[in-house]
């Protein structure tokens, strides 16, 4: 069996990469925070496409919950290991840097970014004794070109890119990759307070994109064919940012 976990699974992008990914054949598991009449509407339309799901419940900023659920999970499969890790929870408290509290700032580094290191720290460990693995990181086109009332998010996703191509070099030699994807503007619960109409001008699709053309990219990264791509950033965006 071969499992793949997907931080904030059960909306939006995560929930389209779980079924992506469990199309493909993996049995997903599913992270979440709070939401968990979300995520079982997740593990349900795994089901629907003939996959397997579980749900696995923790707070990816909180490195204790992090380590917690996980110590588990691995004494629950002694000869198992996680050889796909999607790190895709995030959140955004956009505000001029003017206004910006240290709450805006801390909760938005502590879940897009400290929950990518607590996280594959712990992950990647397992990936290395069985030299084989995929770490696919949900970055954002404000990581790429900085989005003005978004410093917090522009830095956390900065980071983050930076942090994909060190651990690329890091772990390239023992068969694992790692890479990010870059989403533009997706219609999800993030963006939809959003003012669609006038935003969708600026992208040359004309369009939001969708959380699944998102999980195609993702997709294709965790598959085998994939193995030479290392340290990538790809973006899906519909043309907005090359
Ligand atoms: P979303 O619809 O708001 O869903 C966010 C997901 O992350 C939910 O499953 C949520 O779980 C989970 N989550 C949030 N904080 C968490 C935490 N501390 N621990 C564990 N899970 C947590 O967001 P989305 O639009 O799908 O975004 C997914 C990723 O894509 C994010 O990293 C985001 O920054 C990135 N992105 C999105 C867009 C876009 O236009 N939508 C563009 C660029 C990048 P609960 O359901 O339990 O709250």
């Amino acid at each position: 069996m071969n499992y793949a976990l997907v931080s904030g699974g059960s909306r939006g992008i995560g929930r389209a990469i779980c079924v992506k990914l469990a199309r493909q054949g993996f049995h997903v598991i599913i992270n979440y925070n709070n939401n968990r009449e979300a995520a079982i509407e997740t593990q349900q339309l795994v089901e629907e496409v003939g996959g397997n799901a579980e749900l696995l419940p923790f707070d990816v900023a909180d490195e204790e919950q992090v380590n917690t659920a996980l110590d588990r999970w691995c004494a629950q499969h002694p000869d198992e290991y996680i050889s796909v890790l999607v790190n895709n929870a995030g959140i955004r408290r956009d505000t001029l840097m003017v206004f910006m509290s240290n709450d805006d700032w801390n909760d938005v580094l502590n879940t897009n970014l400290n929950g990518f290191f607590f996280l594959t720290r712990r992950l990647v460990k397992e990936m290395m004794t069985h030299r084989n693995g995929r770490i696919i990181n949900i970055a954002s086109l404000s990581g790429i070109k900085g989005q003005n009332g978004q410093l917090n998010y522009s830095a956390a996703k900065a980071a983050l890119i930076g942090a994909t191509k060190a651990l690329a070099q890091e772990v390239g030699p023992r068969k694992i990759t790692v890479n990010a994807v870059a989403p533009g503007f997706i219609a999800t619960d993030m963006t939809k307070e959003l003012d669609e109409a006038s935003l969708k001008k600026l992208i040359p699709a004309g369009r939001f994109g969708e959380p699944e053309e998102v999980a195609a990219v993702v997709g294709f990264l965790a598959s085998e064919e994939a193995a030479y791509i290392n340290g990538e950033v790809i973006s899906v965006n519909g043309g907005l940012y090359t």
